[in-house]
This record gives structure tokens, sequence and C-alpha cells, in this order.
């Protein structure tokens, strides 16, 4: 089964994403493989920099090519989950036409809905682990001990678009292309909603209870 997740930034797609995975297949996180190439320094790293510093999605051309090319291996031959993946009409298209050459389609839309307020509140606080990625917040999701995880003592950072102004940006960049790809999904009869506002194990429960129903149709 190939899922999308749709959410705002801090909507909880990537907590969310590990809960998912087992079920569905690889994860395929867009922003984390930007930043693993910005880490490294590649060629797409140094494209892309400008772009994720300042809270823009990078071109198109660069994100389909990149997340197009992990989705052809193998490992993703019969189902992937796709997070942060697409985030324009542009991308949507160009994921519904590489899927369709092996007469694969996306099955799921997994949207994540969650309050502006709050998302501009779990955005400024947030700390994520730099080796399992599990996201903290300062107020409400503490850690045990200040800077390292505890589910695999990693240590914790603060993303640099995680400033209040970028993520102000970020989420006027949500508003603006991404949320126009829910009636996108709406249309195609594989959109699911749930509510991202509640605690984390709620929302998962939700989460796996429509992944669930969508592989038994
Ligand atoms: P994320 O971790 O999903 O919040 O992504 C972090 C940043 O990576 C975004 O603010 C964009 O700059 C870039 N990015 C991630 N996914 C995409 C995408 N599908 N299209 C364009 N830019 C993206």
């Amino acid at each position: 089964m190939y899922t999308v997740l749709i959410g705002a930034p801090g909507a909880g797609k990537g907590t969310q994403a590990t809960e998912v995975k087992p079920e569905v297949g690889p994860h395929l996180a867009s922003g984390d493989m930007f930043r693993d190439a910005m880490a490294e320094g590649t060629p797409l790293g140094v494209r892309a920099k400008a772009y994720v510093e300042r809270g823009e999605l990078v071109p198109d051309e660069v994100t389909v090519a990149m997340v197009l090319e992990r989705l052809g291996r193998s490992d993703c031959a019969v189902g992937a989950l796709l997070d942060g993946f697409p985030r324009t009409l542009g991308q949507a298209e160009a994921l519904d036409r590489e899927l369709g050459k092996n007469s694969k389609r996306v099955d799921q839309a997994l949207y994540l809905a969650v309050p502006e307020d709050e998302l501009i509140r779990r955005l400024s606080g947030r700390w994520i682990c730099r080796v399992c990625q599990t996201p903290y917040h300062e107020v409400s999701q503490p850690p045990k001990t200040a800077g390292i995880c505890d589910k695999c003592g990693g240590e914790l950072f603060q993303r640099v678009d995680d400033t209040i102004e970028t993520a102000q940006k970020r989420l006027g960049v949500y508003f603006d292309q991404t949320a126009p790809l829910i009636d996108y999904y709406r249309a195609r009869g594989v959109l699911d909603e749930v509510d991202g506002s509640l605690d984390v194990g709620r929302v998962r429960d939700q989460v796996l209870a429509a992944v669930r129903r969508r592989k038994s149709i």
C-alpha cells in the first residue's frame, strides 16, 4: 500500500510515521533526505540548503527526482509511507504518473488536522533526536534528561527552521501550496482525516485504524 502523510509542519507526521511504518512499508521522509544531504554536503544538499533554511520549498524538479529515485528501489516495490511528499500539486501529479507506470496508485492520503495556534506552539520548543528522529517538546513532552533522547540516548537538536519566524513562513507555504492536496486526494476517494490535536497515543490509534481499514479494502 502507498500512503502519503499530509499535515502542516508540527502536525505530527514524523511521530505518527514511526507508528505506521510497520503496517505500510519503508518510511520516505523528504525533509530527512534533505537534512542528510545537507549534513553530508552533497550537491543535492548544497542546492537545498538555502531553501530549507529560509523555510521555502525546494523546487519541484529537485524534490521529485530525489523522492522518485528512492521510491524506485526494490524495497518500495509493494508499498511505502511518504512523509512530507508530495507538498505541491505538481509533486502529487508527478507521483501519480510514476506509480501509474506500474499500474499502482496512492492508496491512502492520511491528513493530520491541527489548528494553527497549536502548530506554532509545537514548532517553537521542538527538539529532535539526531539518531532516531524522536521529537520532544520543552514544555509538553520534555526528555527525562535535557538534551538526551529517552529512547536511544542520542543527542537532541533544534532544527534551524524551527525559529518562530521560519515556522510561520513554513506554515504560510503549507496553507498556500500543500493544503490544496487535501481536496486533490479527497476527489480521488483516498483521503482519511484524523484529529492530530489529540494526545500522541490517541492520534496513533486513529491513524492505525485508518491504515488497517484501507488495507482491508
Ligand atoms: P520537513 O522536515 O518535512 O518539515 O521539511 C523541511 C524542509 O525541507 C522544508 O521546509 C522544505 O524546505 C524542504 N522540503 C521537504 N519536503 C519537501 C517537498 N516535498 N517539497 C519541497 N521542499 C521540501
